[in-house]
């Protein structure tokens, strides 16, 4: 066994200096696969209690040992994998808080399984066993809704739902929903914030309508064959949906609370040389490392400007980490479930993943309620920390 106290990663429980709230970091290794079972030997990677994983990396003396909010063992179900990971952005949805939910890791292990798996009803009519996160979650929201509709009291409250579905290809970004020419990201609007121009918005009533959306949107995402997984995704995609509730006060006040919730898949973490990526794979590929490349610097000068807060961080060097800018170190409940195999072969993948699941743990966001009524006290402290923001970053 592994020498497990010599080489501990203190990150479990670390609290970075500096307020604002952590990114949940989970990882959720995936159970081999035919091929690995048959060619692969004795696993790298294993857990150690329900926070901890080791993993035997060739080119580490010793086990690496990493700890992180949780570790999903290859028999999680996708049920449990919602009770941890799912059903907390829920609430922060009904309460008013922005929040995203990242899923990272190589080709083939286990982002979009996590995330949509089977977006399908079970024979019986309820969700299907191996359903992800994604409909999991709408389903859980709806009924929420359902219950607060239902409820009565002094006050009305009601919600409008709107989803979109979009990916980035190529640093260039398209609608899932309503496929056409590449898409631009706009900044400026006060209300909005960042925004996609013209992506389509799609009301749903039913976790059935986010279903539709989902298998329409999921059918349209590029894929390329590379050597690793014959289906293996080359694209970012990002499923958001925009949370209105409205209450309707006895007074004759109304007020309204905007939430965002972004569900992202990211394109395999993997470096070209492995995958034997050639011509326009590799074009590909090249501009994957370019987005997750700067998610990786973004993180890092997150974590830096906790110590020195003129730090310049380059949001606007992608597309993703410029759309995605509020879930990273902004206003918003930020989640990342890295997606790991237990493989020896991908040891050194492995690796790379965890290290940036522990980067992704020291960013600390700040979230707020996004509220707004005549002259909403709320609105103008969110419209400041956005200027704000802005000023440090022409700075
Ligand atoms: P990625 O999106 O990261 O490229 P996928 O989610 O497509 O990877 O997973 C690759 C393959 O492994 C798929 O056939 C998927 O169904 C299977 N798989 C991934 N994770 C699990 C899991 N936890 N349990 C069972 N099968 C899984
Ligand atoms: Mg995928």
């Amino acid at each position: 066994a592994p020498s497990v106290s010599s080489c501990v990663d203190d990150a479990s429980g670390e609290e970075v200096a500096s307020g604002g709230e952590g990114v949940r970091v989970m990882v959720r290794v995936r159970p081999p696969n035919r091929r690995e079972q048959r060619e692969g030997g004795a696993p790298a990677l294993s857990l150690v209690g329900p926070r901890t994983l080791v993993l035997t990396e060739p080119s580490r003396l010793e086990p690496v040992v990493k700890s992180y909010d949780h570790v999903f063992g290859c028999e999680s179900t996708q049920e449990e994998v919602y009770a941890v990971a799912g059903a907390p952005v829920v609430e922060h949805c009904m309460a008013g808080f922005n929040s995203s939910i990242f899923a990272y890791g190589q080709t083939g292990a286990g982002k979009t399984h996590t995330m949509m798996g089977e977006a399908c009803a079970s024979e019986a009519g309820g969700l299907h066993p191996d359903c992800g996160l994604t409909l999991r979650v709408f389903a859980a929201l709806f009924r929420a809704i359902e219950d607060v509709e239902r409820g009565e009291g002094p006050q009305t409250l009601r919600y409008r739902i709107s989803c979109s579905f979009l990916e980035i290809y190529n640093e260039e970004i398209t609608d899932l929903l309503a496929p056409g020419p590449a898409l631009q990201i706009r900044d400026g609007d006060v209300k909005r914030g960042v925004y996609v121009q013209d992506l389509s918005e799609h009301n749903v009533l039913n976790a059935d309508d986010v279903m539709v959306l989902i298998q329409r949107g999921s059918e349209n995402r590029h894929i390329a064959a590379t050597r690793m997984n014959e289906r293996s995704s080359r694209s970012h995609s990002v499923f958001t949906c925009t949370i209105e509730a409205t209450e309707r006060a006895d007074t004759g006040i109304t007020s309204t609370r905007t939430s965002k919730l972004n569900l992202i898949d990211l394109a395999g973490s993997e470096r070209v040389g492995r995958s034997g990526a050639r011509g326009d794979q590799l074009t590909e590929a090249r501009s994957i490392n370019k987005s997750l490349t700067v998610l990786g610097r973004v993180i890092s000068a997150l974590v830096e400007r906790q110590k020195r807060p003129a730090v310049h961080v380059p949001y606007r060097d992608s597309r993703l980490t410029f759309l995605l800018q509020e879930s990273l170190g902004g206003n918003s409940k930020t989640s990342v479930v890295a997606c790991v195999t237990p493989a020896a072969e991908s040891a050194t993948e492995s690796l790379s993943t965890l290290l940036f699941a522990s980067g992704a743990k020291k960013i600390r966001n700040r979230a707020v309620v996004n509220e707004e009524s005549g002259g909403d006290l709320r609105a103008l402290q969110q419209e400041n920390a956005r200027l704000v923001r802005l000023v440090s970053e022409l700075q």
